[in-house]
This record gives C-alpha cells, structure tokens and sequence, in this order.
C-alpha cells in the first residue's frame, strides 16, 4: 500500500511502497477516508517532538471504513464507517480498565509512536474504534479526534457547570471546538481571548465574546467582562508561561484553571491571592478519553458541533502537497486545517 512517511527528521516526508499492516486477532485493518495534517506533525517532521521508530508514517486524525478483523473482535465490522481513538492501547490494564487509558504503559499514539494514517490503510485495536455517525462527513471525523476531543476532556476536567462563565485562551483550532462544547455542556458565556483579529472573528462566529489581548491586559478586560468577578473555568490552549498565569489569574473564586497548552517553561502563581483565598484550581489535562468520543460525535450529529467551518481542504495522498501543508502550519499561514482523503 501506499503511505506518506517520515524517514529522516528534519527532511520532507516520502511517499513509500510498505506492506499491508499485520492485522492481530483483536485488531481491525481499516481503510483510511481522511486524515488530518496536524501541527504536531510539522513538530515531528522538523524534530522539535520526538516520533519514532523511523521510517514512520505520520497521522493521528484518521476516519475510515473498516476493512477486515481479527476473529476476536466483536465491536465492529468490514463495512463500519469509524473514527481511531488515536491511542493504541493494551486494553487490559488497570488504566484501561477504569476509563483512563491514556495512561495504559502499552500504549502507543499513532502516527508518533507507531504507524499512522498518512496511508491506504491502518491497523489498529478495535476497542481504539467508534463508530462514525452517517451525517458526520470522514474529514470531520477525523479532525474531531485530535483538538476537538481534546476541548472537551479539558472541559470536562474543569467541570464547566451550567451557567458559568468560560474563558478559552488561544481561538486556534482547539479553541473553536471548546467554544461551541462550553455551550453545548450549559456556558453562560464564553470568552475568546487571542491576539489575531480573524481567528477572533470566527471565535464570534461561533458564538463568544472576543477579548482581544493586543489590545490591553485580557485579565482586566475579562474582569470588566464579569462585572468584576472573574470566569469560573478558563482554559489555556495556547502553551505559554505568560497565557498560563493569565488564565489562572482570571479566575474568580472557586475557579478552576485548565492546562492544555504544552510548554517546557515553569509559570509563576501567587499562592495565596490567585489560589488559597479564592479556592481556585490549577488542572492539567492530557489527551481525551475513548469514552468521551460516542458523545463527541454525537453533538457533530445533531449539528451542534460544528467543524463546517474549520475544514477548508482536501489534499491527495501525495508527499507533495502533504509537505507544502506541513510548511504552511510552520507558517501559521492560510488553511485553518488540511485533510488527507487517499
Ligand atoms: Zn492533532
Ligand atoms: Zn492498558
């Protein structure tokens, strides 16, 4: 089969000839519709995220058709239209049996650790498989395993209860997903704090109040937004020490700060006034959970959820194009999200 491969850090991603993936007995081989180019995969492809082992086929935003199983697997079958949790896991751990598998030790992401889906075909365990409703298009599938999943175990991680107010820090890619979830999970209000006016818009578009932070300090803006109380749950999706303190300074009391953005910097917090006294809370959140994603990808089938927007194009399985997509993540430029459709 066909595959778009990593074969050296650093170097543009090569298009190569592999065998079709063994298929164990509780694996499913699925043959891939679409899949999202990540900026995690420009990391990868540049070095500044480890992957590996090399050669390794990129890709952990993948939907498709499942093509055949293994004689153990009973959840899904040939003809199923899927979407891949994008964690390989054991399936038999004390992790994964209670609902938290990304820290199963056997675990492995796709298209980091393991073969992704940057290719014709994937093999995966079907437990790492759910189903794709009908009304919710491959590409959208695909994109929702990685930010929008993400969005939404970060809010549920802050507990966002029905009419709080939330702040969501960064209005990039995960930042439209946990736009529209704070809503849908019962928001009051959401605010969208970002320094670029057009992501701002959209932000809007769907729904929050924009904050723009080129334009003065977001924490007093989002006070005065509050009639001077603060949010009650803000999220940093952005991965910086400066949006980090933001956040948890914008918190009001009992308000719960949520850490998605990754960043190797330590942040500064004032114990006392921005946690002790306010009751507030600091939480990491790590990935999303495979019992998350049924629901997920039912707001997509109500409509609620809406990626409409988010995809703007479709490329080929084609080194070429997948690598000029990769150069415009490093660019920041243009396309809000590109998706592979093989
Ligand atoms: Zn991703
Ligand atoms: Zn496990």
């Amino acid at each position: 089969m066909k595959a778009v491969r990593l074969v050296e850090v650093g170097q543009l991603l090569q298009v190569q000839e592999i065998p079709l993936p063994p298929v164990g007995e509780r694996d499913a081989l699925v043959r891939v519709k679409a899949a999202g180019i990540c900026h995690s995969d420009a990391h990868y492809r540049a070095g500044t995220s480890p992957a590996g082992p090399l050669p390794l086929t990129l890709g952990h935003e993948v939907a498709g058709v499942v093509d055949r199983v293994g004689p153990q697997v009973a959840n899904v079958r040939p003809g199923d239209r899927v979407c891949l949790h994008y964690l390989a896991t054991c399936g038999d751990c004390y992790y994964c049996n209670t609902g938290h598998e990304q820290f199963c030790a056997g675990g492995s992401m796709i298209g980091k650790y393991r073969d992704g889906g940057y290719a014709e075909y994937i093999a995966m365990p079907a437990r790492s498989l759910v189903p794709l409703p009908d009304e919710v298009p491959f590409e959208q599938g695909a994109i929702m395993m990685c930010s929008s999943a993400t969005s939404f175990h970060a809010l549920r991680k802050g507990r966002v209860r029905p009419g709080e107010r939330v702040a969501v820090f960064g209005a990039g890619g995960l930042g439209m997903s946990a736009i529209q979830l704070a809503y849908i999970v019962g928001a009051l209000a959401v605010y969208a704090v970002d320094i670029n006016r057009k992501k701002l818009a959209l932000a809007e578009r769907y729904g929050a109040i924009p904050v723009d932070a080129a334009q003065g300090d977001p924490v007093s803006q989002l006070r005065r937004l509050t009639q001077g109380r603060g949010v009650d749950v803000a999220l940093e999706l952005i991965g910086l020490p400066q949006t980090m303190e933001q956040a948890v300074r914008s918190l009001g009391p009992l308000g719960r700060a949520v850490l998605v953005g990754i960043t190797d910097q330590p942040f500064q917090v004032h114990s006392y006034t921005e946690l002790l006294g306010k009751e507030a809370e600091v939480i990491g959140s790590s990935d999303h959970l495979l019992s998350e994603l049924p629901l997920l990808l039912e707001f997509a089938r109500q409509g609620r959820l809406d990626l409409g927007d988010v995809v703007t194009r479709t490329v080929g399985l084609d080194a070429e194009a997948i690598n000029e997509a990769l150069d415009g993540l490093e660019r920041f430029a243009g396309d809000v999200r590109v998706v592979i459709t093989p």
